[in-house]
């Protein structure tokens, strides 16, 4: 287990309407009271956030939305500022998930540009990267992931400093919504490489203190091993985090309450 607090995130996508939101939150909020060694996200739909701030009250659960553009207002048609988006309570944004960089073209340069609009404006950022199955067998995975690394925190990079406000998701692609999880080792060994990476290119500090998120198919069945891993501080959660009965479990690792 590392030393840095876990962060159980859970990414909704393109699900759960008001209601649903409610009543998952209410869920989870009734069950985690009292947890207080992990932190706790949800990232539902931007329709529905307002509705999340509304039932999280006081409860510990974070709010995170799932995307935002990089510039503050103007002519950008469909598009979330970071001030909108904590406007209605957010305090994280999911940033260059692969469902964006594939299905909507978004690059390391566009990631770029909103981590360090987040971080700007007071956002903490979880930033995506991993590989797809083809460069995995290609045994490409750490070129990949250095290279998405490389340009998508390109800003701290020349500004030297990587906030600790940011959070990185190792999300191996071919993991994402499969049913196939990277194996712990797996997913240690990329974990361990980022953190590396962290250290050659800001501090040993801040690569100690920074925390770095696995996400792909993580279940209750499966959270346990995965999160015994050294490097691993938490996960980025999909389908699995729809439902409150196997969410919690996650939460606590797997383990009843
Ligand atoms: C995700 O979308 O970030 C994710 C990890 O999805 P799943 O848990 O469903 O694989």
């Amino acid at each position: 287990m590392s030393r840095r607090t876990p962060l159980i995130a859970g990414n909704w996508k393109k699900n759960m309407g008001h209601e649903e939101t409610a009543g998952l939150i209410r869920a989870i909020a009734e069950n985690i009271a009292g947890l207080d060694d992990v932190d706790v996200l949800v990232a539902p739909p931007f329709t529905s956030l307002t509705r999340a701030k509304k039932e999280i009250g006081d409860s510990r659960i974070l709010l995170g939305a799932q995307n935002m553009h990089w510039e503050k207002s103007g002519a950008y048609t469909g598009e979330i500022s970071a001030a909108m988006l904590l406007d209605v309570g957010c305090t994280h944004v999911i940033l260059g998930h692969s469902e964006r960089r594939i299905l909507f073209k978004e690059t390391s340069e566009m990631v770029d540009l909103k981590a360090n609009a987040a971080v700007e404006a007071g956002l903490n950022p979880i930033v995506c990267i991993g590989e797809t199955l083809e460069e995995r067998e290609q045994g490409k995975t750490f070129e990949v992931v250095r290279d998405q690394l490389e340009k998508s925190l390109n800003n701290f990079r020349i500004k030297k400093t990587l906030p600790l406000s940011v959070t990185i998701a190792y999300e191996p692609v071919w993991a994402i919504g499969t049913g196939k999880t990277a194996t712990p080792a797996q997913a240690q060994e990329v974990h361990e490489a980022i953190r590396q990476w962290i250290e050659d290119n800001f501090d040993k500090d801040v690569s100690i203190k920074l925390r770095i998120l696995y996400g792909g198919s993580v279940k209750p069945e499966n959270a346990k091993d995965l999160m015994e891993m050294p490097d691993i501080d938490g996960a980025l959660v999909g389908g699995a985090s729809l439902k409150a009965e196997l969410f919690l479990p996650i939460i606590t690792f797997g383990e009843p309450r």
